[in-house]
């Protein structure tokens, strides 16, 4: 019988046991709210990345890849607005001495930890992260972590127009890493300090920008069906207007149901022509773009399609885990689309005897690209399980039958059924799993 009943304590444990992520700096006790990625947990990550880039790039409207630096000039994040507003309300119970956002309860209620009723005052307490460049410190050498990668986006806007020969309407995409001094990081890879974010910004007039934002937000909710998440706990929620961030002009959540509730998973914002508009104006810079009809300037309207790589990963994790029985046995089972499985297929020869015409296949398979493992210690039941926890989606036999007429067993992960299938069908038939 299958069964969902996934925890995080769960999901956290099978990470750790089976390498998809580790707490950072672990032998010294760990690093609040910072992970490190494991050998399957990096090939995921990957997995979801490249899924993204992909359908950012598949439809009529240009969309163009850039990589931006995570340190910034003060002057950007003054622009953007976040030197000023970019911070959450703090406040400590005065009885446990505990800390908390102030906007995630109501403080009338008492403290989550101990109960009393008792705060200090609610303080707003800056989330970015401030370093130092070069060897004075002093006011002109501060830089920032940034909180978001959108403002590479917007800075560049122009030297993409010009150096790339795109015209509105067009989006730029970014994937890379953002850091947050989160108050309370929590749930794992929920709510951290350091993480990486997939954002794409996508300009054109502002006419335009209503449907383009219905587009996106459409785009998007097909995204998260087609790299296999399942549409019943996926939905979409429109900010009440005065939960808007001050920029935008709508945003719309993409909420998963996770275990601990309704949650975002992606924000998708209507930011009108702020961004732009304030680097023209800090910067002292034109960020316009001529519209050949009407023969006018105008500054681009912007729809931010924004969503955590490393939230979606635990998306990923929670939506795929079940606990099931096969032949008398208990199984853990992840049922990861084919495309985000860290591994696509092992090979298990029956006896170390097969060893030398086994490896020719891994090999073989390895070397044309394909994510395989190989697989020979335990019995093959044990070997299943052990493929059946990260993911992998197919397993192939290597039997004495094999040297005979050149085929394997190819076991599928969530039917459990058999099928022999020639080696030499191998890679077509792997490549019609992953959808190529
Ligand atoms: P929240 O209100 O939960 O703090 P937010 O609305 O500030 O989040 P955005 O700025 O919209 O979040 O960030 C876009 C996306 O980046 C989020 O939907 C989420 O997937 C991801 N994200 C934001 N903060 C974190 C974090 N601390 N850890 C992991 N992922 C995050």
């Amino acid at each position: 019988m299958a069964s969902v009943s996934v925890t995080l304590e769960k999901i956290v444990s099978l990470c750790k046991r089976r390498g998809f992520v580790y707490p950072s700096s672990e032998i010294y006790s760990g690093l609040n709210g910072v992970y490190d990625f494991g050998p399957l947990g990096a090939l995921l990550k990957q997995n979801i990345k490249n899924a993204w880039l992909e359908q950012m790039m598949s439809f009529k409207e240009e969309v163009v890849f850039v990589d931006g630096a995570i340190l910034g000039a003060p002057e950007v994040w003054k622009a953007s607005g976040h030197v000023d507003n970019f911070s959450d309300p703090l406040v400590d119970c005065l009885s446990c001495k505990k800390r908390f956002r102030a906007d995630e309860f109501k403080l009338e209620d008492g403290c989550p930890n101990c109960g009393a009723k008792t705060w200090t005052d609610v303080r707003q307490f800056k989330l970015m992260f401030q370093t130092q460049l070069g060897a004075v410190a002093d006011e002109n050498s501060i830089a920032y972590l940034r909180p978001e990668t959108a403002q590479a986006i917007f800075v560049n806007f122009k030297n993409v127009i010009s150096s790339y020969r795109v015209k509105v309407p067009f989006g730029i995409a970014q994937i890379g890493k953002a850091f947050r001094n989160e108050i309370t990081p929590k749930q794992f890879l929920f709510r951290m300090r350091e993480f990486e974010q997939m954002e794409m910004e996508f300009f054109c007039k502002g006419e335009e920008a209503d449907k383009f934002f219905e587009l996106w937000v459409a785009r998007r909710v097909e995204f998260f069906k087609s790299i296999g998440l399942n549409s019943e706990k996926i939905r979409t929620r429109a900010h009440a207007t005065d939960e808007l961030a001050h920029y935008a002009k709508g945003c719309f959540d993409v909420e998963y149901n996770f275990p601990f509730g309704w949650k975002e998973l992606e924000g998708i914002a209507n930011r009108t022509n702020f961004d732009l508009s304030q680097h023209s104006k800090f910067a002292g810079k034109e960020l316009a773009v001529f519209d050949e009809e009407t023969k006018t300037s105008y500054v681009p309207h912007v729809v931010e399609c924004s969503v955590g790589v490393d939230r979606l990963f635990l998306t990923l994790l929670f939506d795929s885990y079940y606990e099931d029985e096969v032949e008398g046995e208990p199984r853990i089972v992840l049922r990861l689309h084919p495309k985000m499985a860290p591994i696509t297929a092992a090979i298990l020869p029956l006896t170390n005897k097969l060893r030398e015409q086994s490896e020719k296949v891994f090999f073989d398979l390895k070397k044309l690209g394909f994510r395989i493992q190989y697989d020979t210690s335990g019995s093959i039941g044990k070997r299943y399980r052990r493929q059946d926890e990260v993911g992998t989606p197919i397993c192939f036999t290597f039997d004495f039958e094999s040297l005979e007429d050149g085929c394997v067993t190819a076991r599928n992960r969530d039917t459990l059924q058999q099928e022999r299938v020639a080696i030499d069908q191998l890679p077509a038939y792997l490549n019609n799993l992953l959808g190529k």
